[in-house]
């Protein structure tokens, strides 16, 4: 028993070291992705449920390699954030949606929420580089929401004091904060009353399973959106796919929603044209 322990251990021991080196080989590609302008943000519209307009996109980063397929975030993100490279990549990301969303804005009303990861909200010029870029794109404050996780505020029950500091800052400024993944994080609700926040995003997992009347999803969802009505916050509904779920969704009183129903994360072509043509009808 012990020397299978012992194997064990050895093969948790060797698996970390190869997780390590992966690690390592993906921080150098994305290192080199950086320099050859291998990135770009697709746009994931964003629908209003009570009439269904489109009002906005989220901006999702990609990684295209020259002649490869396309590398989802979810690939190199945690990579980017343990080697810190995801404060060049944000900082480039905000940016650049700001300057694309910003002529949207002027034709459409669009807003655009962009992704912080909890590795920006510790640069403490955090705060300038997004009014930077709201200046440099002519993008009003207003029409910006910055997406964060619960651990962005609230690390093993401690306040991170720079965050709420630069949070508070852009509020002011009149920019938006959505907390991200609502419910599937560790931090307790107390902190949703206190701190710098407008809106909650629903995670996907909470959506009632297609064609099921899943009622256990059901009370999830409501119980989400009422106390995010009481506490006077938005609400915006993420990984809606089916017709059931936006009926649902409005029934209960949310906001917003984004979904493969409504479309996909689209190039920044394709998003100009579907809001155009959603601005004809
Ligand atoms: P997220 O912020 O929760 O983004 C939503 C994810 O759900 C996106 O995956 C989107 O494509 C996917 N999605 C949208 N509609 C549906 C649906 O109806 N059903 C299902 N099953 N999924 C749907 P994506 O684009 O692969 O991004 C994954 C994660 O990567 C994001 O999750 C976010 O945490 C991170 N990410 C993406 N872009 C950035 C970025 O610029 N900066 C940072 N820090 N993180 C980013
Ligand atoms: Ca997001
Ligand atoms: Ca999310
Ligand atoms: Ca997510």
């Amino acid at each position: 028993a012990k020397a299978a322990g012992r194997d064990q251990l050895a093969t948790f021991d060797r698996n970390l070291r190869e997780q390590r080196r992966a690690t390592a080989a993906t921080v150098e590609r994305l290192r080199g992705a950086v320099a050859r302008d291998e990135l770009l943000v697709h746009y994931q519209p964003l629908v209003r449920l009570a009439d269904e307009h489109l009002v906005g996109v989220e901006a999702l980063i990609r990684w295209q390699p020259a002649g490869q397929q396309m590398i989802p975030p979810d690939q190199f993100i945690p990579s980017a954030e343990d080697s810190g490279l995801i404060v060049p990549i944000g900082a480039w990301v905000l940016r650049r949606s700001c300057e694309v969303v910003s002529e949207w804005h002027r034709r459409h009303g669009a807003v655009v929420s962009v992704n912080v990861s909890p590795r920006q909200l510790r640069e403490p010029d955090f705060a300038t580089q997004v009014l930077d870029a709201l200046k440099a794109s002519a993008l009003p404050p207003a029409a910006l929401i910055l997406e964060i996780t619960e651990g962005v505020l609230v690390n093993s029950g401690v306040v991170t004091e720079q965050a709420i500091r630069h949070l508070t800052t852009l509020r002011e400024q009149g920019v938006r904060v959505a907390v991200d993944d609502f419910g599937t994080g560790y931090s307790s609700l107390a902190y949703l009353r206190d701190l710098p926040i407008d809106h909650i995003k629903i995670d996907k997992s909470f959506m009632p399973a297609p064609g099921t009347p899943d009622p256990a999803a059901r009370t999830m969802v409501k119980a989400i959106i009422d106390l995010a009505s009481g506490l006077e916050l938005g609400t915006i509904a993420e990984g809606v796919e089916t017709r059931e779920q936006v009926e649902l969704l409005r029934e209960l009183g949310c906001e917003r929603a984004q979904g493969y129903y409504f479309a996909r994360p689209l190039p920044e072509a394709e998003a100009a044209e579907l809001l155009a043509r959603a601005g004809r009808s």
